[in-house]
């Protein structure tokens, strides 16, 4: 039996759709029938740089739900047709990171065969995804797996990197986005649940933008002419600038710029795979400013999403695509033209 799939060969090729089989579930692995695979901006570096020192080929796709398709021997607590969402960091399991349920930290990542579905093995841009082990299987209730895709990562990301820093964001401190995408969209909202500090978002494009605004932010900025852009924020947060700046970006110009917006006692996050640099000495970053970068988040935090979502309190702003649009839906999301997540469904109609 095969199946359709979206896989990366080589860095620098563009992906191609091909027929593969579809995997049997060995003994501790589940077999997951994809409801939805998330097209991540990381998919792109993937495409561009490949996954570290894995090689190709392999399926894309590390941003997965659907249901329970087949259990391996021994594997229980799980049955067939349960909708799950997939840990997109699959980790050793083991070390003091994974025991945490922070994977994405793990200490032994380098010796790992690879490093989750999608980022070094077949990930879910297929109808059927083979997942190591049910730790990485996350229930999801009531909610629809098409949906719940995108919160395994776009939403799981911002998250556990607002968390990081919400010690810092009381109701009279300022919080700024910059790329309100895939993930930016998302931490405008999770901003909006988690506390009470006002928000900045910032991006070149006006669709996503007036997106931003639509999902709560308090101040919206095109940031293509950056001197306005400093101007307009700065008066807007006053002297005290900025307490909290997430860059999903990770560009020079972003990272240039979130400098000039972080206060005092502040922190800079950098989230987007970017390549940009930030001198750090004592006089090129505000005093007291951390900078920190975080990577993904935990199993505990991506049940604290799912519950936001079950809820009404976040949503992904989601277009549906079939496996077949793959490789258009990502060109789409290198030209900036996706607003919200595109997500890819194999049963499509
Ligand atoms: P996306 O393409 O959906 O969104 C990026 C946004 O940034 C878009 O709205 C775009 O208009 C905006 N943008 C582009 N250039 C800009 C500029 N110069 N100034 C301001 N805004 C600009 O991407 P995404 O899927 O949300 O991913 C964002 C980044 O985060 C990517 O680099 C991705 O690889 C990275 N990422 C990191 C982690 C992590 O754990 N650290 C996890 C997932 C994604
Ligand atoms: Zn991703
Ligand atoms: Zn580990």
């Amino acid at each position: 039996m095969t199946m359709k799939a979206v896989r990366f060969t080589v860095p620098g090729a563009p992906p191609v759709v091909e027929e593969v089989a579809i995997p049997e579930p060995g003994p501790g692995q589940v077999l997951v029938r994809i409801g939805g695979a998330g097209v991540c901006h990381s998919d792109l570096h993937v495409l561009d740089h490949g996954a570290m020192h894995f090689q190709g080929p392999f399926t894309l796709g590390h941003e997965n739900a659907g249901w329970v398709a087949r259990l391996g021997a021994g594997v229980t607590g799980l049955k067939e047709g349960d909708p799950v969402a997939v840990f997109g960091f699959w980790g050793c399991g083991h070390c003091h990171a994974c025991l945490q349920s922070m994977e994405a930290y793990c200490e032994n990542w380098e010796s790992l065969p690879n490093n989750g579905g999608g980022i070094g093995t077949d990930g879910g841009m297929a109808e059927y995804m083979l997942v190591p082990s049910p730790r990485l299987l996350i229930p999801l209730g009531s909610l629809a797996p098409r949906e719940a895709a995108p919160l395994t990562d776009a939403a799981l990301t911002p998250y556990h990197a607002i968390k990081r820093g919400l010690h810092l964001l009381t109701p009279d401190a300022t919080a700024v986005v910059i790329g309100v995408g895939g993930l930016g969209h998302m931490a405008v909202q999770l901003l909006r649940v988690l506390c009470g500090a006002r928000i900045v978002a910032v991006d070149v494009d006006d669709r996503k933008l007036e997106h931003a605004r639509q999902l709560g932010a308090d101040l919206v900025v095109n940031s293509r002419n950056a001197p306005e852009a400093i101007e307009t924020i700065t008066g807007f947060t006053g002297r005290r600038k900025a307490a909290l700046v997430l860059d999903f970006v990770g560009i020079q110009p972003t990272l240039d710029l979130a400098v000039h917006l972080v206060g005092r006692n502040s922190q800079l996050t950098v989230v987007g795979v970017g390549g940009g640099t930030i001198p750090l000495t004592q006089w090129t970053l505000p005093f007291g400013c951390s900078v920190c970068t975080p990577l993904w988040g935990s199993r505990a935090e991506l049940m604290e999403v799912i519950a936001l979502a079950q809820s009404g309190r976040i949503h992904v702003d989601a277009s549906y695509f079939s496996i077949e649009q793959g490789p258009q839906v990502l060109q789409d999301l290198r030209e900036g033209k996706v607003v919200g997540r595109g997500v890819l469904v194999p049963d499509l109609v």
